[in-house]
């Protein structure tokens, strides 16, 4: 879902670019992203943690080359076309064990 206001807000991806592209998921949860944030989507995976509000990026093609789970890989896989920001409500440095183990995120489409 994009949604364009006026108001100028810092971006949340790299936070210093200031944007008025704001996205909203639909559990509510938003963020702003700057053009060349929202550009980065298109290559990379990025991954906020809702807990700490660490960023991660990854290029798209690493990260499905190194998912050893089919399933998981195939889900990815399919996103790689998408233009996505995903919430995770724990990163690995807040559970270590959880790094990205699952598809149970919240989901912000940029553009799909
Ligand atoms: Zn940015
Ligand atoms: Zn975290």
């Amino acid at each position: 879902m994009l949604d364009l206001n006026n108001r100028l807000e810092p971006c949340s991806i790299c936070k210093h670019e200031y944007t008025t592209i704001h996205l909203e998921s639909t559990s509510g949860w938003e963020i702003h992203v700057c053009a060349s944030c929202v550009e980065a989507t298109k290559y990379n995976f990025i991954w906020m943690c809702l807990n700490c509000g660490k960023i991660y990026i990854r290029p798209k093609s690493l990260v499905i080359k190194n998912i050893n789970d089919y399933e998981l890989r195939k889900a990815y896989a399919r996103c790689a076309n998408m233009q996505i920001i995903q919430g995770l409500d724990m990163c690995m440095e807040c559970d270590p064990d959880r790094l990205f183990n699952s598809m149970n995120v919240m989901k912000i489409e940029a553009q799909c």
